[in-house]
């Protein structure tokens, strides 16, 4: 059901996709600030959102040199004293207070306890009305937050039940509408995590059910293999295939010999040549095939490599931009997911490079057609939960790297004076230089992109360049291609560097706040060095060496980090962290084992 707005503010919601009632409702909060407590001034809560009732000693008014207003309130709750500033409105009305009750993020900076535009700032009178815990929506631009609160408040209403709200409810879990409404107004922190809970048992049910309908479609009338053709496909190489990718495509190929309808997931760290073992496949296999690639990009770049080797062959490669095109008489067809939806007659085999929800996407279409189906990625999945996950429906395939390429060295350093020495010590021998920060937003207290960006840029006598999320695009591509040429030597970004760069002169890593990023994030980015035949390293920053960060150090494998990464989420430790953001549901699953375990239990019994 559409919103009940007016025109130009449905409008608005429309273009960030919130135009119905069910969409609002699903609309959730990014974060929560727990001012349920009254909290005291002191270092450990340096950086958190807290609570706190304090005297005021004065508060004065000022204009700033652009002629904002200005304001500052010197107060203390007892333990510290502490300021609190705002910029632009200030209720007058509380110029003569005593005592206040004041809701903010705490600041500690050269000795000096400070709130700047504090969510609450009120007579200590009011103080039992705030203690509430407060979600906070990402911003989206053209609404303001109230009105985004009141339009998701309005509209709590007939939110639909979960088709087995029953099954949960046996486990302590909250029904959907309960759950949906208590992620929009918390009682505490336990009730979000509970309704966390309680919508990831949904989605990660979902899955796996329809991961058990996939496993009825066993048999397959596409069996039929060219030997000849991929023998010399293979012998087009310029490189002899790792035994990993070998083995692969034989185990497949054997598969399909026999009569069973595949369903394959191979996965490998960047540079494994999944490409190859993809290929190798599509040569072999006497029916039509389907490559789809996440972006149009990969897709073109797949055809561009496939072309002059299915020629050779006397393959027909069509690539397919958008859905309309004639691809009558083509044998193997590249494209993006819409590709799916072609009527493509004899199709027996479809790969899909980097897919995100592997299994589940194209179902309908492919439920029980016997079409062979092999997805690749580069984030695995750790072994273990594969198994438990997958067994007998998919078989997961592992890709080793070949064996030419070095690992990364990776250092865990604090001392920034230190990095940038061994920044000289690279760029002196003429390589090249990633530097990552974590995305933050504008409330959080970590080092800055732009920043770090000025501190470099003045600490080293080099070209830099700098891209973060609101570089515009032009220019982002600009400064990309400056550093693929050399012309810029060190590369200060986000984490947008992570989409399929390559720059093999670049051999050198350093990430800093490395503690706010997951184990998979790490080690994608650590992914962008040491790619040609030279040593590549990555240093580590961070004020607190975390598991994550100890684990990086450990390993270079991505099998073995996956498995880890499973190991420190079961403990419990995921706030605050980037995640891969590549396989929703393999993180949702990783971050709620608990609740994996639940719903197994359940698909099993019943
Ligand atoms: P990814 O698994 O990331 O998709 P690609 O298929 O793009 O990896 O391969 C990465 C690079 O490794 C390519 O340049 C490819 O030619 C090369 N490559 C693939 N297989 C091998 C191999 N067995 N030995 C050496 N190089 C290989
Ligand atoms: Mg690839």
């Amino acid at each position: 059901m559409e919103l009940q707005l007016s025109a130009r503010t449905l409008n608005n919601f429309i273009k960030h996709g919130l135009g119905t009632v069910e969409s609002v409702q699903n609309f959730f909060p990014r974060k929560y600030h727990d001012y349920t407590k009254v909290s005291v001034v002191c270092p450990e809560n340096d950086g958190k959102n807290v609570l706190l009732v304090g005297k005021v000693f004065s508060i004065e008014s000022s204009n700033s040199a652009k002629g904002m207003s200005y304001h500052k309130a010197k107060m203390s709750d007892g333990h510290a004293y502490f300021t609190v500033f705002w910029f632009g409105y200030f209720d007058y009305r509380l110029k003569h207070i005593e005592r206040a009750v004041v809701g903010g993020k705490l600041k500690y900076s050269n000795g000096f306890y400070s709130i700047s535009n504090p969510d609450i700032f009120d007579d200590v009178s009011c103080l039992e009305a705030y203690k509430r815990v407060v979600p906070v929506y990402k911003k989206l631009d053209g609404i303001s937050a109230d009105m985004l609160v009141n339009t998701i408040g309005n509209n709590l209403v007939d939110i639909p039940s979960y088709k087995h709200d029953d099954l949960k409810m046996d486990h302590h879990l909250l029904f959907h509408e309960d759950a949906v409404r208590a992620l929009h107004n918390p009682k505490s922190l336990n009730e979000v995590r509970l309704a966390k809970e309680s919508l990831a048992y949904e989605e990660i049910y979902d899955y796996i059910e329809n991961l058990n309908d996939v496993k009825q479609d066993i048999e397959s009338k596409f069996t039929s293999i060219n030997d000849a053709r991929l023998k010399n496909y293979i012998k087009s190489l310029p490189f002899n295939l790792t035994s990993s990718q070998e083995n692969t495509v034989k185990d497949i190929l054997m598969n399909i010999r026999n009569g069973k309808c595949v369903n394959a997931l191979i996965q490998g760290d960047v540079g494994s040549g999944k490409t190859a073992v993809a290929f190798s496949l599509i040569c072999a296999i006497n029916a039509k095939s389907v490559l789809m690639a996440p972006t149009i990009i990969l897709a073109k770049q797949h055809y561009e490599a496939f072309k002059p080797v299915a020629d050779m062959l006397g393959i027909k490669v069509a690539l397919v931009a958008s859905n309309q095109k004639n691809i009558e008489d083509a044998d193997v067809i590249i494209g993006t997911h819409g590709v799916i939806n072609l009527d493509i007659d004899n199709l027996g085999l479809i790969i899909t490079d980097e897919e995100h929800r592997f299994g589940v996407e194209c179902r309908e279409k492919l439920h029980r057609t016997g079409i062979h189906k092999v997805s690749m990625s580069a984030t695995p999945i750790p072994r273990t939960l594969a198994e438990s996950l997958y067994n007998g429906i998919i078989s997961v395939y592992d890709l080793e790297l070949p064996s030419e390429r070095k690992p990364v060295k990776t250092y865990y350093l604090t001392d920034f004076e230190m990095i940038a020495k061994n920044i000289e010590f690279v760029l002196d021998k003429g390589d090249q230089i990633y530097i990552v920060c974590p995305k933050i937003e504008e409330d959080e207290t970590l080092q800055s992109v732009e920043e770090m960006y000025k501190f470099y840029k003045k600490r080293l006598n080099v070209p830099i360049g700098c891209i973060t999320s609101k570089t515009k695009k032009a220019e982002a591509e600009e400064i990309m291609s400056s550093f693929k040429d050399g012309s810029i030597k060190v590369l200060v970004a986000t984490t947008v560097i992570e989409v399929g760069v390559n720059v093999p002169n670049a051999n050198l890593i350093v990430i800093h706040n490395a503690e706010r990023f997951g184990i998979a994030q790490l080690h994608q980015l650590r992914g962008r060095v040491g790619r040609g035949s030279k040593q590549g390293y990555c240093i580590l920053e961070s004020k607190v060496k975390t598991e994550r960060i100890e684990a990086m150090l450990k390993t270079t494998n991505g099998f073995e980090l996956a498995e880890e990464d499973l190991r420190i989420r079961g403990a419990g430790n995921l706030l605050g962290t980037e995640q891969s953001g590549k396989n929703e549901i393999i993180d949702l699953i990783m971050e709620y084992p608990n609740v994996y375990k639940m719903v197994k239990e359940d698909l099993a019994s019943g």
